[in-house]
């Protein structure tokens, strides 16, 4: 059976004291024992979130790293650093490093590479634009980008990644996909695993939904049978809407 995972993405949100009083109030919240939850908050709370949620079921992920392991990369943060704080899982991928930070796909398949020898576990993004939505490009684009950052990897290596299908049209925009639309891609996306490596690859890899999931449509989301969780964004910066997007499996 595929893991179901609901990881909220806090992007750059909150001081210090908010962080923390995001996890108390979420640790307060009853959340679906079902589900593996997840936060990834800004890397200077990633430490205190680490030691917040010792003993509880809420995990801490990285929302991104470079991917050299040390040296003159003034700003970045490495995989050696985060495991060394008890992180154990990284973002990679997310749009808006696409975006705004020049991420291309080779730079994410060392980013991969590196995380996986550093014993990291992946959540990564990927998903198309609205122009290449709107001209029909959308299936080739996620495919592309899944070849050509992640089909160098071998079957074991799998067991590392998560895939977060993330349509760039609806993050942080209000508009999500239809529960049809984000099936649909998510058959897709196993169809292209399953030729590239084989069946049993293509069912056993836990793939999110991510774009403008709240509580009022993640029930209809996660109710497809090829969605196995979502990356959250707005909606995990308040706790009560975080934990009924998780218990809405
Ligand atoms: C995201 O940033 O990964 C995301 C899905 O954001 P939002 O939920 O705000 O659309």
């Amino acid at each position: 059976m595929r893991k179901q995972i609901v990881a909220g993405n806090w992007k750059m949100n909150l001081d210090a004291a908010q962080s923390q009083e995001l996890i108390t109030a979420l640790k307060s919240e009853k959340l679906s024992n079902a589900v593996q939850v997840a936060i990834a908050t800004p890397f200077v709370h990633l430490a205190s979130a680490v030691s917040q949620t010792k003993g509880s079921d809420i995990g801490v992920v990285a929302q991104n790293m470079h991917q050299a392991i040390s040296g003159a990369f003034t700003g970045e943060i490495s995989a050696p650093m985060l495991k060394s704080i008890g992180v154990n899982t990284t973002l990679l991928g997310h749009s808006e490093r696409r975006a705004y930070f020049h991420e291309t796909d080779t730079m994410l398949a060392e980013k991969v590479n590196t995380a996986l020898e550093n014993e990291l576990e992946i959540i990564f993004c990927f998903g198309e634009e609205l122009e290449q939505r709107k001209s029909g490009s959308h299936f080739d684009v996620v495919s592309s980008q899944l070849r050509n950052a992640l089909f160098h990897l071998d079957t074991t290596q799998w067991k590392h990644i998560v895939l977060a299908y993330e349509p760039v049209w609806a993050i942080g925009t209000g508009e999500t996909a239809s529960p049809e639309q984000a099936q649909e891609m998510h058959a897709h996306i196993r169809d292209v695993l399953a030729s590239q490596y084989d069946d049993s690859l293509a069912q056993s890899v836990s793939i999110l939904y991510g774009g403008s999931v709240k509580p009022s449509n993640a029930k209809e989301i996660f109710a497809k049978p090829d969605v196995d969780g979502g990356l959250i964004g707005g909606a995990s910066l308040n706790a009560a809407d975080f934990a009924a997007i998780v218990n809405a499996f």
